[in-house]
């Protein structure tokens, strides 16, 4: 039998905002889509993140700085970023990958590969968000950078001026009394901020619960609670999925199974190195005033955004194995760093605690492309800390690599086989 051009269905393990967009794609072009998770959709990372999609986001966590931060950060219980002590030559050989690129030279290429996917990345969104009328609160009004100490923001400026030199990202610059104006909700006397006009936002779960209704009314197929237990192999091609719900024949298979999918790496016959690195969040009713800016503080490392009816703060990250607690003290945390810049930093009308685990790779780059050993096989993984930001481009890749049609950015800094 002489295989076709390409498949003409696809089936997706990984129902979270990479599944999702992937699943756009694939039913766009035509093909037949079924999508599997072991739990429910876009319950996972995808759910409670900040809602940035942010081509500012240049630059990755491998910069030189990275390695004393995260040193200083270990002896202090308060630091955003903490890893816990365990047993894990995973774990071991994933941070010294990391620590071997905290150089400029490799900020710079990495930076370079990120910045070709966010772009494109928010470009699709405006098309897909008009074409399929998604209602998710999607704004173009762009992130705002706060910081409180003019030591803070003298630095932040470095950072700026590197990115407009480096990679052509601008911001408006204003300082404290500027601010003042400009956002009533923030303190007085703060030292200023950068306003990074390209980025936008959204209410992420309501963009997945929008993107799930317009996949479902083309015709793709979900299957909840549908744990993928192994696969079955012939001939360099995956010809079956194992699962909880029983076999599953498959024409062509995508993994977007996000931080799980280390997990896969003996099944798939590939290195996937991916931590699960643990953020927080907090969502509560609207506080009075509240921001009307998607907003970071970087010298506390939160996030602000401000939806339509509820308000989040959100950040941290933990590389604690795949713990699930949320322990007070994390959320008591994200509320008091946010004291310092805002009229009201929270109300007490908490709506969910949530965490999430972000993929981490040690390059900070996403894995895409088709997995060395199977032909039929593609990841869409590792999207760190950005995957709702890279989610629309990778989508897109994923069905121009399926369909080998040529692929609208290179694919070469997420191929799978630079492991
Ligand atoms: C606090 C916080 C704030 C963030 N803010 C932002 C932000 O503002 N902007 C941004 O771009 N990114 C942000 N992120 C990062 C972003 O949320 C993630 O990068 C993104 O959600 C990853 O999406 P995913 O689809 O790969 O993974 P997930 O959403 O985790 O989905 C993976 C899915 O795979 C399923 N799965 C796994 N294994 C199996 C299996 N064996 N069988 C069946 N199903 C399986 C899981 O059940 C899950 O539903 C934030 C993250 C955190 C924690």
């Amino acid at each position: 039998m002489i295989a076709a051009a390409h498949p003409e269905s696809v089936t997706i393990v990984g129902g979270g905002i990479i599944g999702l967009t992937v699943a756009h794609y694939l039913v766009d072009a035509g093909l037949k889509v079924t999508l599997i998770d072991k739990s429910t959709i876009a319950a996972a990372c995808s759910h409670g993140n900040c809602g940035y999609i942010c081509p500012s986001h240049v630059l990755p966590l491998t910069e030189p700085a990275a390695i004393p931060l995260a040193i200083k950060s270990l002896f202090n219980p308060k630091a955003p970023f903490s890893v816990k002590p365990r047993f894990s030559p995973a774990l071991v050989n994933w941070m010294w990958q990391f620590a071997r690129r905290c150089t400029e030279r490799q900020m710079l290429t990495s930076g370079v590969a990120l910045k070709a996917i966010l772009d494109s990345s928010l470009d699709e969104y405006k098309r897909l968000i008009a074409a399929q009328q998604l209602d998710c609160q999607f704004k173009t009004n762009g992130l705002l950078y706060v910081l409180r100490t003019d030591h803070g923001f003298d630095e932040f400026a470095k950072t700026d001026s590197f990115l407009t030199d480096n990679f052509g990202v601008t911001a408006t610059r204003m300082n404290g009394s500027e601010l003042a104006t400009f956002e009533p909700a923030l303190k007085p006397g703060l030292a200023g901020a950068f306003l990074y006009p390209g980025d936008a936002s959204v209410n992420p779960s309501q963009l997945n619960q929008s993107l799930v209704s317009s996949l479902k009314s083309r015709g793709v197929e979900f299957r909840e609670n549908c744990l993928l237990t192994g696969v079955k192999k012939s001939s360099g091609r995956i010809t079956h999925l194992e699962t909880s719900q029983g076999e599953l024949p498959v024409d062509a298979v995508v993994f977007a199974t996000g931080a799980w999918s280390t997990k896969l790496s003996s099944t798939l016959e590939c290195k996937i190195p991916i931590e699960p690195g643990k953020g927080y969040s907090v969502t509560m009713t609207r506080p009075e005033p509240c921001p009307s800016y998607p907003m970071l503080f970087p010298e506390h490392k939160v996030g602000v955004s401000p939806f339509e009816n509820t308000y989040r703060l959100g950040s941290m990250m933990e590389f604690s194995g795949y713990d699930e607690s949320i322990p007070a003290h994390r959320i008591q945390q994200l509320q008091d760093s946010a004291k310092p810049y805002l009229i009201t930093p929270f109300t007490d009308q908490k709506l969910e605690t949530w965490y999430g685990w972000r993929p981490m790779t040690w390059d900070s780059l996403p894995i895409i492309g088709q997995t060395p050993r199977f032909s039929n096989t593609w990841l869409a993984t590792g999207h760190n800390m950005l995957g709702l930001s890279l989610a629309t481009a990778t989508g897109r890749l994923v069905k121009e690599m399926i369909l080998k049609e040529p692929t609208h950015i290179d694919p070469l800094p997420y191929s799978p086989t630079r492991f």
